[in-house]
């Protein structure tokens, strides 16, 4: 109790203090109440001293009114607080903060109450999660944050459900199952909440669902509307909200067969989801098709509506307004989830102002669309690419013939992680400036001959096998390494060109904050979180977090003073999937929060790290069919989190170096009966035979003799 009446005293000083200012006037908690917020509040916030929803305010700009850390200022942020997550899973959440308290949530979708002056716990929810559904994550175990809403907290849990909490001491208030807790959905992102309606999508689209987003009653968790974003393999209504807009637009643009019609399709809601209050209506992006490839998704070669599309429906209603479909036909894993913020530009008639909605997603283009009627404005390359020449009067792609792959391998930009993933981007709307965490991370797209008779749970149609040796020497990791780049775009959505940008090292850096102090904060893999000036890209701070640094920040402002807030951890899809982008350099360490403050003394405690021991624990063996085999059942089966070519960035085991692997019978043990399905390594039997878990044996064996001889050799 002792805690509560400090914050709530922390509250009213803030209340007072707020009220004397021209930044922001939330209401005094003590009339409202604790974590009272609706929609009017947040309507009326200007993501300063609070941090009410997820990007700040329902426009979603990222865009802090704060400027109390400021240019001149800047480089004395010192460390004012941390708090360990007690995870060495991703973590990608960007906190919430309302009437002093910070609500974060880390891996496996616990959530935490801190005092946001101090980073004292207050109260910790674990859903305790089945471990045995990471399986079904694409990207890690991770999840983006929380909704906060009239005294109630509301996460989705990694395995489908929906939970309200109580804001002051984490109880459980009510739980909805979201999802067919038998197909492999997941839920990642945040929550919204517009109207008492809490607003939650999913993901799964790499396994074979069908996408949708939900509306539940914010007060009791019943079900008030539904919007699938792929037809029901019947073309019938699903007496939902989206039973409408498939008749009018969506169903003629599926054929009546192919793997859609048993796999769901894909089509994700798995993180945008922005409420646009001048036309109140919820606007969407939708994630990939799936499988991937087209040719086996639908072989009639449609649009296949509303995939990688950015979608409007009714707020109250569900029911459609409009779409805006940023990739027809995927065939890449081109999802349009990305960032979608609301903002108004100078682009109506004699440079009227009109109300937009911006999206980088994963295709490589910079879309500005009208946000009443989803007219398409502008949209312009960010970065290189060479799927498609450009955009048509309409935005729609003109493709390069070879994107649309056949058995011979092209190695194209974007590939599926994206020319920008989930990292989100923000906007300064004194500088009319969008700030893309951009990338460069190819792939080589290639038709799998494999996709009928090898029916594996990532069965894409696109082969993941394609061109990759059965023994890899340690130059091809370093040639996949030297592929990647990554870069800090500043994109003037008016004149459709970058004002300015920073070049990164590599691939997969943070998210973006923006803030009227004239900065931009943004996280690298490196470990480094840095602060730019928002006008020209000068590094004006530069703070090493010792973790992956990939969220996306916050700050705050109490007691007079502004804190910068971000939740470092090391994981998600790029630390499972590309170990060989990480050089060995940023340590495998428990997720933290770290808050910072001007003069702020306090250190990151360095990560206990026991080192591990790279040799191999087996001689090799297995003959050259068992080695093809072997590449292939990997590359299918196991890269997805132990990495391609074998090599892990250590989230999940370096199997090269487990000493499982001079084990054959524990081995088996593990793969195809489930040993360690507690910590998430669920049994592969439905999907490997034992002669293939040998060749997986064989082949990891070699990927480890291969790399120690080169070390041998002295590269
Ligand atoms: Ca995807």
């Amino acid at each position: 109790m002792a805690v509560w009446s400090r914050i709530l005293l922390a509250g009213s000083a803030l209340a007072l203090l707020a009220a004397c200012g021209p930044k922001d006037t939330p209401p005094p908690p003590e009339e409202k109440g604790f974590a009272a917020v609706d929609t009017a509040r947040i309507e009326t916030a200007s993501a300063g001293a609070e941090w009410l929803t997820y990007g700040g305010t329902y426009d979603e700009q990222r865009h802090s009114s704060l400027d109390a850390v400021n240019k001149d200022n800047v480089d004395q942020l010192g460390v004012a607080w941390t708090f360990d997550l007690a995870t060495n899973r991703g973590v990608e959440v960007t906190p919430i903060v309302v009437d002093g308290v910070m609500f974060v949530t880390s891996a496996w979708s616990v959530v935490y109450a801190l005092d946001a002056k101090t980073g004292e716990l207050l109260w910790e929810h674990d859903p305790d999660v089945d471990r045995a559904v990471g399986v079904n994550a694409c990207c890690d175990v991770v999840n983006r944050g929380v909704a906060v809403y009239d005294g109630k907290i509301y996460v989705g849990v990694i395995d489908g459900r929906l939970q309200a909490l109580d804001a002051k001491t984490g109880d459980l208030v009510w739980e909805k199952v979201t999802v067919d807790q038998s197909k492999p959905y997941t839920i990642t992102g945040a929550p919204r909440v517009v109207n008492g309606k809490v607003l939650i999508g999913n993901g799964g689209a790499e396994l074979g669902v069908r996408g949708y987003i939900s509306a539940y009653d914010a007060e009791t968790g019943d079900k008030i509307w539904r919007f699938y974003t792929v037809p029901n393999p019947q073309k019938q209504p699903d007496g939902e909200a989206s039973d409408a807009a498939f008749e009018q637009v969506g169903n003629a643009t599926w054929g009546d067969e192919g793997a859609w019609v048993t796999d769901g399709g894909g089509g994700t809601v798995w993180d945008s989801i922005v409420y646009d209050e001048v036309n109140d209506q919820i606007i969407f992006g939708v994630g990939n098709g799936s499988p991937w490839n087209r040719t086996f998704r639908d072989p009639s070669g449609g649009d296949n509506l509303f995939l990688s599309s950015i979608v409007a429906v009714d707020a109250d209603t569900g029911e459609y307004k409009w779409h805006f479909q940023t990739t027809p036909g995927d065939n890449w894993d081109y999802t349009a989830t990305q960032t979608i913020i609301l903002a108004d530009l100078p682009l109506g008639p004699d440079g009227a102002s009109r109300r937009v909605a911006m999206q980088a997603p994963k295709n490589g283009f910079f879309y500005v669309i009208d946000a009443a009627t989803g007219e398409f404005i502008s949209g312009d390359a960010f970065g290189p690419m060479n799927w498609a020449t450009g955009l048509d009067e309409n935005g729609r792609p003109i493709e390069i013939a070879a994107a649309r792959y056949g058995k011979e391998p092209y190695q194209q930009l974007p590939g599926p992680l994206g020319a920008h993933n989930w990292h989100p981007m923000a906007y300064n709307p004194d500088l009319a400036l969008a700030y893309i965490p951009a990338q460069e991370i190819p792939q080589a797209y290639a038709e799998d001959p494999l996709f009928f008779s090898k029916d594996t749970a990532w069965n894409t149609g696109a082969d993941f096998a394609a061109g990759v040796p059965p023994i890899a020497p340690p130059e091809v990791a370093k040639f996949l390494r030297s592929t990647l780049k990554g870069r800090l775009i500043a994109w003037d959505p008016v004149a459709r060109a970058p004002r300015w940008t920073v070049e990164h090292d590599n691939a997969w850096n943070g998210g973006v904050l923006s803030t009227a102090g004239g900065l931009v904060f943004q996280g690298k893999l490196n470990g480094h979180f840095v602060a730019y000036d928002a006008a020209t890209g000068d590094v004006l701070w530069d703070y090493n977090v010792k973790s992956g640094a990939g969220a996306g920040p916050g700050t705050y402002m109490i007691d007079g003073e502004q804190y910068v807030t971000i939740a470092t951890g090391w994981g998600s899809a790029f630390a499972l999937a590309a170990g060989f982008a990480y050089d060995d350099k940023v340590p495998s360490t428990v997720g933290k929060v770290v808050t910072f403050k001007l003069g702020g003394t306090g250190e990151i405690a360095d990560a206990d790290l026991t080192p591990i021991d790279r040799t191999p624990k087996a001689e090799p063996f297995g003959t050259d069919a068992q080695l093809a085999e072997g590449v292939v059942d990997f590359s299918r089966n196991c890269a997805v989190c132990h990495g391609p070519l074998a090599v892990s960035s250590g989230v999940l085991p370096d199997l090269r170096w487990s000493a499982i692997s001079a084990d054959p019978e524990a081995w088996k043990g593990i793969v195809l009966e489930g040993h360690y399905s507690a910590n998430g390594m669920v049994s592969f039997a439905e999907y490997l035979s034992e002669d293939d878990v040998e060749a997986i044996r064989a082949y990891v064996l070699a990927q480890a003799h291969a790399a120690t001889a080169a070390e041998d050799g002295g590269e």
